[in-house]
């Protein structure tokens, strides 16, 4: 399950569209990604600048500077829509337009290596036996897949990240909206979400999943307003939560 030796390993299992096993599962894991399979809280926020830039030379436009913070907003909200009345053009389309520019420009980092995967990853391969496992994450569909396939890991029988555009925004976590999905195509009622976020948190609860919080250096101190079932310093430890802590 290395970079270096699966990246180029075709990937049957993977992806929202494939088809997905039909016997009823119930020990399942679902995974976040950013700050728990993939190294780092995040996409840098820069891409999110250079995929505006973009979409402002591809729409042709050229927006005042009064409006460029309220259009580099990464949430969608009435600035943003406000900001695009200004320099008239759908709001909505250009969001999305503007996310698929990220996305591209995350995948483009991620090709040249700018983040990894954490080693204890390949802890999953042991839960994998037991498990159904899969990956739900809020970055974005596109970059989440390009993870999956880059770095080989076909082990999760479903990868899903939030779509482009305003709808995928409103469904994000802490919506359980993705996390119900996994478990829909799955087949599957119950299990555990792996998370480094509150939101993780919050959006397993909705889902009926029991949260696990991980805790890494990037969020070792942060204090959660919701309670987890269970917390984990590594992966390494998370075969033994399983079997102590049965979903
Ligand atoms: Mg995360």
């Amino acid at each position: 399950m290395t970079a270096s030796s699966n990246q180029n390993r075709q990937m049957p299992r993977t992806g929202a569209s494939h088809t997905i096993r039909t016997e009823t599962v119930t020990n399942a894991v679902l995974f976040d990604m950013d700050g728990v399979i993939l190294k780092g809280r995040g996409s840098d926020p820069d891409i999110h600048t250079e995929a505006l830039l973009e979409t402002i030379v591809d729409y042709e436009i050229d927006p005042p500077a009064s409006v460029l913070a309220a259009l580099d907003t990464y949430e969608y909200t009435d600035e943003f829509i406000d900001a695009c009345e200004v320099i008239d053009v759908d709001p909505v389309a250009f969001y999305a337009d503007r996310e698929a520019a990220s996305a591209k420009f995350a995948i483009e980092r991620l090709r040249a290596g700018e983040r990894g995967l954490y080693p204890d990853v390949e802890a999953l391969e042991s839960i994998a036996e037991t498990a159904t496992v899969a990956l739900v994450s809020n970055n974005y569909h596109p970059t989440v897949t390009f993870v999956a396939e880059h770095f080989g890991l076909d082990l999760f029988s479903f990868v899903r990240g939030r779509d482009l555009g305003v709808e995928g925004f409103t469904r994000r976590k802490p919506e359980p909206d993705y996390l119900l999905e996994a478990l829909d195509a799955l087949c599957v009622s119950a299990g555990y979400y792996v998370g480094d976020r509150e939101t993780d948190v919050i959006a397993a609860r909705r889902a009926g999943l029991k949260p696990v919080f991980l805790r890494r250096s990037h969020n070792e101190d942060v204090e959660l307003g919701a309670k987890p079932a269970v917390e984990i310093d590594s992966l390494d430890e998370l075969l033994a939560v399983l079997n102590a802590e049965p979903a």
